[in-house]
């Protein structure tokens, strides 16, 4: 039962490559961090309102007097509509 515990080679094998990871991460990292941390002290902030922004460009459902022009993809009010394509409605904007 417990005689395949013994495996000698592969933990060498791990052990080895996980030595010439660590060799470079540190290297890279140490660099990587020193450089963001004194030039770009925004760069956290910037990432956070880009994902915020984000969210509330999918939530916004198209509301029943909008339309979503089919040449530009944008929703629109009714009001903008120019004609019904056979794909669907194309805005103002799109076919002037
Ligand atoms: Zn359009």
């Amino acid at each position: 039962m417990a005689t395949d515990y013994d495996a000698p080679r592969k933990t060498d094998d791990d052990s080895e490559s996980i030595e010439a990871l660590k060799e470079r991460v540190p290297d890279k990292l140490s660099g990587a961090v020193d450089s963001e941390d004194s030039d770009n002290p925004g760069f956290e902030l910037a990432g956070a309102d880009l994902s915020d922004l984000d969210l509330d460009v999918v939530v916004l459902p198209p509301q029943a007097d909008e339309f979503t022009c089919v040449s530009c993809f944008l929703v629109r009010h009714r009001s903008q509509i120019d004609h019904e394509s056979k794909l669907g409605p194309i805005c103002r904007e799109c076919s002037a």
